[in-house]
C-alpha cells in the first residue's frame, strides 16, 4: 500500500498542523487525504469509510481552518445520532482546536438539562455538535440561530436515518442557509441517504474508501438460510448435497458443538473432520493435511481453533452458528473464493437472529440474501447420504519418513509411479513432507493397492511404515 500524505502537505494553518503533530498523527488516513482538500475548497461531499478511520478530524480540520473566532455566532453544526457521539466529537474538535484561543464548542444533546444549553447559546458559540432532536428543539425555541451557518455535517448519517431522525434532519437543513457547505459521513449508503443528498447537497463528490475486508467481500456471495436450531444438522446436510463443495469449512461458535456435528456429518456419509483447541499438535497437522489434500471435504472448527491456520480458497464457508460479532463473520467468510472465482458464504440463522444479520450488513456495507430451505421437515437424510456418496475423491497415506530422513516429494512420487506402484501421476495428489513423516493424497479408487505396494516396496531403498489415514 502506498503511504498516505503527511498533514504538512495540507494547506492548513501552522497551528493546526502543529496540533496534529502534538497528537501524534503523522500521516493522513485515506479518507482524510481524499476529503480534506475538497472540504477546504468548500465542496459538498459524501464520505464513506470504516469506523475508526479518522472521519471526525476529516470534517473538523477544515471547519477549524475556516472558523472566524471573532464572530461568536454558530458557523458549523455537526449532527450525530447519539449523546455519546456528540460528546466524543465535541471533545475531538476541542482537542484539534486547542490552539484556537477562545474557541467555543457546544454539545447539544437530549438527556442533558436544557437551561445550561440556553445560557451557553446566549453567550455565543462557534461550533454546535448535537443530536437532531435537541437541535430542532432549540431551533423551535429560537435559542439557536443557523442563519450564519457555513458548514453542516451529518456524521453517521445512516444511523441517524435508522433511528428515525429524517424529519428533524430535513427541518434543520431547511432552517440553514442554502449557501452552506453540506457534508455527509456514513458507513453505508442506503437509498434514503442518496435521496437526501440529492435534495440538499450541491454537486456532491462521493468518496468511498474500500477497506480490504470489504473489497474481498464483494467477491463473496453471502446467503442466510433461516433454520430452527433443531433443524440445523439436516439443513447443513441438505446444503452440502445441493452445493457439493470440494472443500468447505463449517464454523461453530462453541467447542462443544464441534465434535457432535462432525460425528453427525460422518454418520451421514460426509467426509468430515474437525479441529478444536484440545487436539495435540500432531493430530492438528494430520487433520489439516487431509483437509488440504482433499481427502476430507469438510472441516468443522471453532474460530479459536481455526485461528492462524492456513486454509484459504475454500468453495464454501458455512456458519453453522451465526457469529454474534461482525468482525468474526468477516474473518470467517474471508476464507472462501479462489482466484478469479466468486466465493460462497452460507449461514444458518434462526428467525430470531435477524438483528445480528442486519448489524453485519451495516458493518460490511454488503447485502446478505435470505433464503428458505424447502420443506426442511421432510428432508430425507438417507437420500442425502446416498447423494453425498461417493465423497472425497482422495485418501491420505501416512509414511513414517520425513525431512529428517531426507525424504523429498520426488522420492515418494518415484516409489508410487515406479515398479512398486505403477500409478499414474494424476492419481497422486498433494505430498506434504514433515520432519519425521509425510502425507500423500491418492485417488480413492486405487488407494488400497497403493498402500499395499508401498508397504511391500521401498522408498529411497528403505523400508518405511505406511498407513491409511482415517
Ligand atoms: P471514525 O469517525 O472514522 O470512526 P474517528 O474520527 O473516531 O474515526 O477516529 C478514530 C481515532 O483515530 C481517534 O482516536 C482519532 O483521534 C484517531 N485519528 C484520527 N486521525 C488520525 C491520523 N491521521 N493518525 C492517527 N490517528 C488518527
Ligand atoms: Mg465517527
Amino acid at each position: 500500500m502506498t503511504p498516505t500524505p503527511e498533514f504538512s502537505s495540507l494547506s492548513l494553518m501552522a497551528d493546526l498542523i502543529a496540533v496534529t503533530c502534538e497528537l501524534g498523527y503523522t500521516h493522513l488516513t485515506a479518507i482524510q487525504a481524499k476529503s480534506i482538500p475538497l472540504l477546504l475548497q468548500g465542496k459538498d461531499i459524501i464520505g464513506q469509510s470504516k469506523t475508526g478511520s479518522g472521519k471526525t478530524a476529516a470534517f473538523s480540520l477544515p471547519i477549524l481552518e475556516k472558523l472566524d473566532l471573532r464572530d461568536k455566532r454558530v458557523q458549523a453544526l455537526i449532527l450525530c445520532p447519539t449523546r455519546e457521539l456528540c460528546t466524543q466529537v465535541a471533545r475531538e474538535i476541542r482537542k484539534l482546536g486547542r490552539r484556537h484561543r477562545g474557541l467555543q464548542v457546544l454539545p447539544l444533546s437530549g438527556g442533558h438539562p436544557i437551561y445550561p444549553q440556553l445560557c451557553a447559546l446566549e453567550k455565543g458559540v462557534h461550533i454546535v455538535v448535537g443530536t437532531p432532536g435537541r437541535v430542532l428543539d432549540h431551533l423551535v425555541r429560537k435559542s439557536l440561530d443557523l442563519r450564519t451557518l457555513s458548514t453542516l455535517v451529518l456524521d453517521e448519517s445512516d444511523r441517524m436515518l435508522d433511528m428515525g431522525f429524517q424529519d428533524e434532519i430535513e427541518k434543520i437543513l431547511k432552517a440553514s442557509p442554502i449557501t452552506r457547505q453540506t457534508v455527509f459521513f456514513s458507513a453505508t449508503f442506503p437509498k434514503s441517504i442518496e435521496k437526501m443528498a440529492r435534495t440538499y447537497q450541491k454537486d456532491a463528490i462521493r468518496i468511498t474508501i474500500q477497506d480490504e475486508n470489504k473489497q474481498a467481500q464483494s467477491d463473496i456471495r453471502q446467503l442466510v438460510f433461516e433454520t430452527e436450531p433443531t433443524q440445523k444438522i439436516k439443513a447443513l446436510l441438505w446444503l452440502l448435497q445441493q452445493n457439493k463443495p470440494e472443500s468447505a469449512i463449517v464454523f461453530c461458535n462453541l467447542k462443544a458443538t464441534v465434535s457432535g456435528l462432525t460425528s453427525a456429518l460422518s454418520d451421514a456419509g460426509v467426509s468430515a473432520s474437525c479441529i478444536h483447541g484440545d487436539l495435540e499438535q500432531s493430530d492438528r497437522d494430520r487433520v489439516m493435511a487431509t483437509f488440504r489434500n482433499k481427502s476430507k471435504r469438510v472441516l468443522v472448527a471453532t474460530d479459536v481453533a481455526a485461528r492462524g491456520i492456513d486454509i484459504e480458497n475454500l468453495d464454501i464457508v458455512f456458519n453453522f452458528d451465526f457469529p454474534s460479532k461482525a468482525d468474526v463473520y468477516v474473518h470467517r467468510i474471508g476464507r472462501t473464493g479462489r482466484a478469479g472465482k466468486r466465493g460462497l458464504a452460507i449461514s444458518l440463522a434462526s428467525p430470531r437472529e435477524k438483528a445480528k444479520i442486519a448489524a453485519i450488513e451495516k458493518y460490511t456495507g454488503t447485502k446478505i440474501e435470505t433464503k428458505a430451505i424447502p420443506s426442511i421437515g421432510q428432508l430425507d437424510v438417507e437420500a442425502a447420504k446416498s447423494s453425498l456418496h461417493p465423497d472425497a475423491a482422495m485418501e491420505t497415506l501416512f509414511i513414517s519418513g520425513g525431512r529428517k530422513d531426507k525424504m523429498r516429494p520426488g522420492d515418494i512420487l518415484g516409489a508410487l509411479t515406479g515398479d512398486a506402484g505403477r500409478l499414474k501421476g494424476s492419481d497422486i495428489g498433494k505430498i506434504e513432507i514433515h520432519d519425521r513423516f509425510s502425507y500423500v493424497a491418492i485417488s480413492k479408487s486405487i488407494s488400497q493397492s497403493a498402500l499395499r505396494n508401498l508397504q511391500m516396496g521401498r522408498i529411497k531403498g528403505r523400508k518405511f511404515r505406511v498407513e491409511l489415514v482415517k
